[in-house]
């Protein structure tokens, strides 16, 4: 079998692509010089995915494998399935693929039909995936082991260390593995002491000692839950943030999530120079939307812009799950139209036109 294009280890990054800090809005990527319309910027690879929960009925599963993660249509005729039977999520695009996968699978596997088996009664679907993708990536770091690379971290500053503006920062683009996820954006400190105490205590009762051979601290483990709060991706069969908006239909429905750790420097815009979409191995491939200056930032957005073409209702769903109020040119543009109080905590199924 011929190797997977996906086999690449590292993401491809546009020459023109720089991260800089501003003293306002942290890390961010900038275009360094002068962007043509449609360029692909980025192709970056996954450190982990998690499938959608098959509850959920999800259109598509992907490969198990971290170097493969071929995406599988729903029902799948060609799925290879775990003989332990430890979760109806787990497959494999080929035999090739999960005989590649064996030494990864195994802790993954007893962990799925020890602890995994009891999150999902006790914490729903929603608690087994956030779980589940902690795992992997204790596993990965576990399997990658000294191949980590460390390339520039003599360079790199805290993410939250200064705040100089314009620092160029490029350094986080040169990380790879578990160093790329570690160096991003997230610490209990910016989330409710509630939610840091719960996510310590499904930490501590599911995962640090549960995954056989692999270690796993409480500190690490809650570290990676702020991170994931932060900077993780969904996965969707269609484009994110293209625009203008020519759609009419979304971009499908939600079947996994994991983290992008060189995608996740891109912050959020209304109106997004750059979108973003899944090719076949669910590697995540950034483009610009239309020609970009030097010096201006590169920016995604982090919702389906069909679903929230309404102004309130797009800053009102920034506001409650990003915790930030969006200062986008196109939000300036709308500053006008006042999100309704009655709206505030309220569903988003108001229609403020
Ligand atoms: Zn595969
Ligand atoms: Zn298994
Ligand atoms: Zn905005």
């Amino acid at each position: 079998m011929p190797p997977s294009p996906s086999d690449a280890e590292a993401p491809t990054i546009h020459p023109a692509l720089a991260v800089r800090r501003s003293a306002t809005k942290g890390r961010m990527v900038v275009a360094a010089s002068a962007i043509e319309p449609r360029t692909t910027l980025m192709v970056d690879l996954p450190y982990a995915l998690v499938p959608a929960p098959r509850a959920h009925d999800p259109p598509f599963s992907f490969c198990s494998r971290d170097r493969c993660h071929r995406r599988l249509p729903l029902p799948s005729q060609t799925a290879v399935t775990c003989p332990q039977r430890c979760a109806p999520e787990v497959v494999w695009c080929s035999q090739d693929c999960r005989a590649q996968d064996t030494a990864r699978h195994q802790p993954e596997c007893a962990w799925l039909r020890s602890g995994g088996c009891t999150v999902r009664q006790k914490h729903g679907e929603f608690g087994f995936e956030l779980l589940w993708l902690l795992a992997k990536m204790f596993i990965r770091k576990h399997c990658d082991g000294s191949l980590t690379t460390t390339t520039a971290t003599t360079t790199t500053r805290d993410a939250d260390a200064d705040a100089d503006a314009d620092a160029d920062t490029t350094s986080h683009f040169n990380h790879r593995g578990w160093d790329s996820v570690w160096d991003l954006a997230g610490s209990p400190a910016s989330f409710p002491d509630q939610d840091v105490r719960g996510w310590r205590d499904l930490a501590r009762a599911h995962l640090v000692d549960k995954i056989p051979g692999v270690a796993c601290t409480l500190d690490q483990a809650v570290g990676l839950v702020c991170r994931i709060e932060t900077n993780s991706f969904g996965l969707y069969p269609g484009v994110t943030g293209e625009f203008p908006i020519t759609q009419r239909q979304g971009r499908g429905e939600y079947y996994g999530s994991g983290l992008y750790p060189t995608a996740a420097m891109f912050n959020h815009a209304c109106c997004p120079n750059v979108s973003h979409r899944l090719d076949e191995h669910n590697r995540r491939v950034f483009s610009a939307n239309r020609k970009i200056m030097p010096g201006e930032e590169c920016c995604i957005s982090y919702f389906d812009l069909v679903d929230f073409q309404d102004a309130a209702v797009r800053r009102h769903e920034v506001r409650t799950k990003w915790t930030f109020a969006c200062d986008c040119q196109r939000c300036q543009d709308d500053a006008d139209e006042k999100l309704p109080d009655f709206l505030s905590g309220l569903g988003l199924d108001v229609d403020s036109d």
